[in-house]
């Protein structure tokens, strides 16, 4: 059996590498092909995470970066057919909702190669987000859904997908985080940046609706600014981000710690430790859930509504005043942590099971 692996974003990183190895282990017979689209390409968004999550080695590396939407989904498209061609897989697995995931979905299901989506399901009904199109457009090509939380399963069956295609194996990305908790307690960021465990707020901006709009990014940086006067906030800030905060000219306060983005270890270490987590991040709402860590996502919907449910998560309306509200909402009232069924380090096993078995 062959199996062939997509990457091309950092959230894709640590949910496909519990995956190879769960397959190896599994079955060390079946031949894996991981392909790179590059869609993120540097050290810090990309080679970090091969190093930390100890992923093989890329065999193809598509070399596709930047671009608008349609230009990028477009060339990995044409880079990846003849590669797909080339190795001709019996499954094509691909994860979450970036551009590379869509892209590359496309291409199998029109040269007949089946196709995993990993992470099926989620949907924030919110057509406005790039990512609840490449959502819907890969689950409704997929030949198997592997959800995340029940949720998803419900979601695709009122879609009308058939209940013979879905599978719930639980979170991949709790998978690599649990595997990776003993070096996160090994990590000295906290020490390096003179924080105190509970004393500071870690934030993390970079979804289009929040920082490519100029006036948005000033009054969340805005909040930010506000409550940095009370507790320091460390920033890892995206390239994007960092991009809108320059073109537009926008402070920031003294109070917050902008950083470059961060390798996996020493962000989930100050996660770990964080008092609030403010962040407009999908997969950063389920990591704060699993760690019982208090999170405002700063945005009007969310497609884990599991970690609102059942976990520390909080929806906040973009913008100052809502922000700073929250704020003093959720140090009066700290959501209860409870983690979903599933979230058990094991949903790449079980993944590994439905593949192999099929
Ligand atoms: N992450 C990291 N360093 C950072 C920011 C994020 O290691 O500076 C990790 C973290 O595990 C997060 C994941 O990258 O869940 C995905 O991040 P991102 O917010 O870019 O993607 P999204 O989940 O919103 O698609």
């Amino acid at each position: 059996m062959k199996i062939l692996s997509v990457v091309g974003a950092r959230p894709n990183f640590m949910k496909i590498a519990p995956i190879i190895r769960a397959i190896s282990a599994a079955d060390s017979d079946v031949e894996q092909v991981l392909v790179h689209t590059g869609q993120h390409f540097d050290e810090k968004m990309s080679d970090v995470f091969f190093r930390e999550l100890e992923l093989p080695k890329p065999d193809e590396h598509l070399g596709i970066s930047g671009g608008s939407h349609a230009t990028q989904t477009a060339n990995i498209m044409i880079e990846f057919e003849p590669v797909l061609l080339r190795h001709k897989p019996d499954w094509l697995v691909v994860v979450g909702d970036v551009n590379s995931t869509v892209a590359c979905a496309l291409v199998a299901s029109k040269l007949g190669v089946p196709i995993a989506h990993v992470e099926a399901g989620l949907r924030s009904r919110d057509r406005g987000m790039p990512e609840e199109i490449n959502r819907l457009v890969t689950d409704a090509i997929a030949d198997l859904l592997l959800t995340p939380s029940p949720d998803g399963d419900e979601n695709l069956i009122a879609e009308g997908v058939p209940q013979e295609k879905i599978r719930c194996v639980g979170n991949v990305m709790i998978d690599s985080l649990i595997r990776a908790l003993p070096k996160i307690e090994q990590s000295n960021a906290l020490s390096t940046m003179e924080l105190e465990p509970g004393g500071y707020v870690l934030a993390t901006l970079h979804r289009p609706s929040n920082v490519d709009e100029p006036n948005m990014l000033a009054e969340l940086i805005g909040a930010l600014n506000k409550i940095s006067e009370t507790l320091p906030i460390v920033f890892p800030v995206h390239p994007r981000t960092r991009a809108r905060l320059k073109d537009n000219n926008i402070q920031v306060a003294p109070g917050i710690m902008m950083v470059d983005p961060l390798g996996y270890f020493d962000f989930m270490s100050l996660m770990k430790s964080a008092k609030v987590v403010m962040t407009d991040s999908g997969g950063v709402q389920e990591e704060t859930t699993y760690l019982g860590v208090t999170c405002l996502t700063v945005r009007p919907n969310t497609e884990r509504p599991i970690t609102i449910d059942e976990g520390t998560n909080r929806l906040v309306q973009p913008g100052k005043e809502s922000l700073l509200a929250a704020w003093a909402e959720i140090q009066a009232n700290p959501p209860k942590p409870r983690c979903p069924e599933l979230w058990d380090g094991k949903a790449a096993e079980r993944i590994a099971q439905v593949l192999l078995n099929r």
